[in-house]
């Protein structure tokens, strides 16, 4: 898969290509870690467009998220849409790509004093788009770590802005998952609750319940999290419910999966040591919740 990022990119206002996103090393956001994105996939749906994906839901996040940052965005959430519908057909995309949106603090005005802070400060937004295929079709599963990494309480940072700064605690926890010889990251809330994987959520399965930590366990409430909650829901027989979940209870469960825009549906094969659905069931609502996935994001109407 090329990472290279297609060439028409969004900058303040104007389309531009090439290298004229040049930043400054006076870039505040740089500096302190004072900017915010969001990650978005777009689908090739099955009319053959290239349509993003729940475009409405990632940038009302984009915009709280730059808000709790005193961002306040001079472009709508439909401009934002629309902007990513430009660079779509700019770029000609005909396949599977995701789009990234980034938000940053740029420059201090002339009289703010040299020094970390959120107002006086210019802000850029960008968004560019890197080809990526889904990954959906392979039913991919993920090896997790129980990592020591606590994730940042909501009190230090609200969970649910997407700020750049707070990655540095995904980025040392997956790090940590690597170099223990796993894919990714389960980190727990301070008191030792499950919180979520490095980019995703996390649910799990015994018997009929469906369960994934609720929005105090300190996680980024996910927009493929609620996709995945209101697919469940539509279950029959299944019982859905947002509350704490223990380490002990995850490890036992009959299916462990994560959902995130990146990972889509995934399902988890161990925790640690622990394998996790290898009874006679398997994966069962994993994959039937995978397909209608993986439905909903190739279809053409416009819900999105
Ligand atoms: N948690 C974290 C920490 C994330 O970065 C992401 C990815 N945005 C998710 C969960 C999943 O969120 P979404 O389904 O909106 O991509």
């Amino acid at each position: 898969m090329k990472n290279d990022r297609l060439p028409w990119r969004y900058h303040n206002g104007e389309f531009v290509t090439g290298d004229e996103v040049g930043l400054p090393d006076s870039t505040q956001g740089l500096h302190y870690g004072t900017g915010a994105y969001e990650g978005i996939r777009a689908y090739r749906t099955t009319a053959g467009s290239v349509r993003p994906f729940r475009a409405v839901e990632h940038f009302g996040r984009l915009v709280r998220s730059a808000g709790i940052l005193r961002i306040s965005l001079q472009e709508s959430v439909d401009d934002l849409v629309a902007v990513c519908d430009d660079l779509l057909k700019r770029n000609e995309v005909t396949e599977d790509c995701y789009i990234r949106p980034i938000v940053f603090k740029q420059a201090l005005l002339p009289s703010t004093p040299y020094g970390i802070r959120l107002t006086g400060v210019t802000h850029s937004l960008v968004i560019s788009l890197v080809p990526m295929p889904s990954r959906l079709a392979e039913g991919r599963s993920v090896r997790l770590h129980l990592t020591d990494i606590r994730r940042i309480p909501a009190s230090s940072i609200p969970a649910g802005a997407k700020v750049t700064g707070a990655y540095v605690n995904n980025a040392l926890a997956v790090q940590d998952a690597i170099e223990n010889g796993y894919d990714d990251a389960l980190m727990l809330t301070g008191d030792g609750y499950v919180a979520e994987a490095s980019t995703s959520n996390v649910f799990c399965v015994r018997g009929s319940e469906v369960a994934t930590p609720d929005v105090t366990s300190d996680i980024l409430p996910g927009i493929t999290r609620q996709v995945s909650l209101d697919i469940l829901g539509r279950m029959p027989g299944l019982t859905v419910h947002e509350r704490k979940i223990g380490v002990a209870e995850l490890l036992e469960s009959d299916e462990v999966f994560l959902t995130g825009t990146g990972i889509e549906v995934a399902r988890v094969a161990s925790i640690g040591r622990t394998e996790i659905g290898s009874g006679p069931a398997g994966h069962s609502i994993t994959s039937q919740l995978a397909a209608e996935y993986a439905r909903q994001v190739r279809q053409s109407s416009p819900d999105r």
